[in-house]
């Protein structure tokens, strides 16, 4: 496997406040960093003192970690990957968490026609196969997993939190969508703390709460290969940026992605990248990895239907 190339990368410009400096509210500015969902999760906010600022970020990054437990399809002991366990047919109980999360992924699977899919689970647990041993799968598993993949043969009640699969097999993947809700989650932890003022970070996510005081919102550098820098600034919405950063596989020449067209079955194996900014971080992220797979045209329906999310889409046929 070769090292990923960046095409497009979404840099946060440190503000102008240090660490540890009181600002013209009596606010000072604190950064903390943890590792989450298998990469690095960033928090900055301003706070009155180090206590309250440890204390909100401590709750936040604990809440993104609970988020974790219950959505990771790479543990043995999450709720996705209990539910995959369960036959298909009874009405299996889950969490609130996960109710919202799968609630959010269905709408945007019927809103894409399918583009985005959270039953993708056996699909990208076939790819991912793939690219740890640099061997395609095999077609037959292939077959069966692409019959497993319908977002409609899930059915969610959000009153009685169950979830019911139609087919055995079946298996939610949410890599796609739980990073934003993690950092949207996260957020609201902070305000229950009283520092709305912060920017989160996790991945490829970014989530932008209140405006540090005196700024029209936290200045984002947006870098491409191609274009010249742009700084926007930035309160209450998310960046989220797809295709830049991510994994991939090389087999016989040809370039694997982790993002995978359910309706072949197949991998991406195109460049396309895409930023997307949103209200919120969960849409940014569903959107962002769901603009890389759709046509020109599809792209352009699903983003009518978004009033308040702006998208840049780059497609590169060659590194
Ligand atoms: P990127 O940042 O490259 O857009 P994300 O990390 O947001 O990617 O999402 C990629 C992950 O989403 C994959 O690793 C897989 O778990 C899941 N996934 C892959 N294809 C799809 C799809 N078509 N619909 C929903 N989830 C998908
Ligand atoms: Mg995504």
């Amino acid at each position: 496997m070769r090292p990923v190339r960046l095409l497009v990368t979404v840099l946060l410009v440190a503000p102008a406040i240090v660490a540890g400096c009181s600002d013209t509210s009596g606010l000072q500015r604190f950064e903390y960093r943890q590792r989450h969902m298998g990469t690095e999760a960033r928090i900055v906010l301003h706070a009155a003192d180090s206590i309250i600022a440890e204390r909100a970020a401590a709750a936040a990054f604990q809440r993104i970690a609970d988020l974790d437990a219950a959505l990771s399809d790479y543990r043995l002991d999450s709720e996705v990957t209990r539910l995959a366990a369960q036959p298909a047919g009874p009405a299996v109980p889950v969490s609130r968490d996960f109710v919202r999360v799968l609630a959010r992924a269905l709408d945007i699977a019927r809103r894409s026609d399918g583009a985005f899919d959270p039953t993708a689970g056996p699909l990208v647990m076939l790819w991912r196969e793939a690219r740890r041993t640099s061997r395609l799968p095999d077609p037959q598993d292939l077959e069966r997993a692409r019959m497993l993949t319908d977002w409609r043969a899930v059915t969610l009640d959000t009153v009685a939190r169950t979830v019911r699969f139609a087919r055995s097999g079946m298996r939610l993947d949410f890599g796609a969508i739980a990073k934003g809700d993690a950092l949207d989650e996260a957020m609201t932890v902070l305000r229950a703390h009283h520092t709305p003022v912060a920017l989160l970070s996790l991945g490829g996510e970014i989530l932008a709460g209140d405006s540090p005081p005196g700024q029209s919102g936290w200045p984002i550098t947006i870098t491409t290969a191609s274009h010249a820098d742009s700084t926007v600034h930035l309160a209450h919405r998310a960046v989220s940026t797809s295709g830049a950063t991510e994994q991939f596989v090389e087999i016989d020449g040809q370039r694997y992605s982790h993002v995978i067209d359910p309706r072949t079955g197949e991998p991406r194996t195109d460049r396309t990248t895409a930023i997307v900014i949103a209200p919120d971080a969960m849409t940014a992220d569903a959107l962002a990895t769901t603009l890389t797979i759709l046509t020109p045209a599809t792209r352009s329906r699903l983003l009518a239907a978004y009033t308040d999310v702006r998208a840049h889409i780059r497609r590169s046929h060659q590194d």
